[in-house]
């Protein structure tokens, strides 16, 4: 199965909290007028620009190993690791927000426009964190149409760069994938080109494939812990 996937407008509209969150600003805080006519101002910015796009590709177990293990410079054990031999379904995807964002956004920096350039940053972060999560539910519900048992099941994506998974993996998952036909090229440096895009797989079956202990020597350094709060919707979430 491989699937250009549309996505409307209205799924990566971001939240004004969220884009405030990005840049550190707390949840509730009173802002001054002229931080929230910039945010308004942000926002504006990135709906009139944003063309969210993504595409879909399902892979069998034997091939994601292969793409997993990249060029071997994967931690000796990570959550992927785990998880991915358990998987029942495993789904290759890339979503960005377009070109004429991110390219606006160094325009602004370049022009020393810091404050709407860093606005329009974590919108535009935040669009692409919607979009993927908008191909996540695609992916979970065509597993619900074909017919998959009910009960608690789950689809989390995962991304090279991440929790173990050296980001040099995009080049195989690059090579399988080719999200070029969605406007999106790798750099030699495995950053993508628009920046603002991910990509990584879907891995999906019973809920608990995706339960893990965050005790990998890597998860010292890890700030947000946000496989916690996803494992936790994870096995809560039923059908
Ligand atoms: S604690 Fe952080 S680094 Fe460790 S698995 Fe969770 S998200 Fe990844």
């Amino acid at each position: 199965m491989r699937e250009v996937v549309h996505i409307p407008a209205g799924e990566v509209r971001c939240a004004p909290a969220d884009v405030l969150a990005l840049q550190g600003v707390p949840r509730g805080a009173r802002l001054d007028g002229r931080i929230a006519a910039m945010l308004s101002e942000g926002i504006s910015l990135y709906e009139s620009l944003a063309a969210p796009a993504g595409v879909l590709e399902e892979v069998d177990g034997g091939e994601f190993a292969e793409i997993y293990a990249g060029a071997g410079k994967n931690e000796p054990r990570t959550p992927l690791a785990l998880i991915h031999p358990r998987a029942e379904r495993l789904c290759l995807f890339a979503v960005t927000v377009g070109g004429a964002v991110s390219r606006r956004i160094s325009e602004l920096f370049q022009e020393q426009e810091f404050a709407l350039g860093a606005m329009l940053d974590a919108a535009a972060s935040q669009g692409a964190e919607l979009a993927a999560a908008y191909l996540e539910a695609c992916y979970g519900r065509r597993d619900a149409e074909s017919g998959a048992p009910a009960g608690k099941r789950a689809f989390l994506r995962y991304s090279p760069g991440y929790c173990g998974w050296h980001v040099s993996g995009q080049k195989r998952l690059f090579a399988r994938l080719r999200p070029e036909e969605i406007g999106i090229t790798l750099r030699e440096s495995c950053l993508m080109e628009p920046l603002k895009s991910i990509s990584g797989v879907i891995a999906g079956g019973p809920a608990g494939i995706h339960d893990f202990e965050n005790e990998f020597p890597f998860c010292a350094e890890c700030k947000g812990k946000e496989c916690r709060a996803r494992i936790r919707r994870a096995l809560a979430n039923e059908r």
